[in-house]
């Protein structure tokens, strides 16, 4: 099923550490099919922390 293009695919990556929300990236919806999991900045942890995608 192809659906329609042009919509950026936000997504919103919650640190794992502290739970802040505040980091979110481009999804490439087409290359990736699992839930986000970065290494990001913190600025609450101020650190890199794992960043999981919040639906
Ligand atoms: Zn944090």
């Amino acid at each position: 099923m192809a659906k329609k293009k042009g919509a950026r695919n936000m997504a919103l990556l919650v640190c794992s550490e502290c739970g802040l929300s505040n980091v979110h990236s481009e999804r490439n919806s087409t290359n990736t099919q699992d839930k986000l999991q970065l290494q990001k900045h913190c600025k609450v942890c101020k650190k890199h922390t794992l960043h999981k995608e919040k639906k």
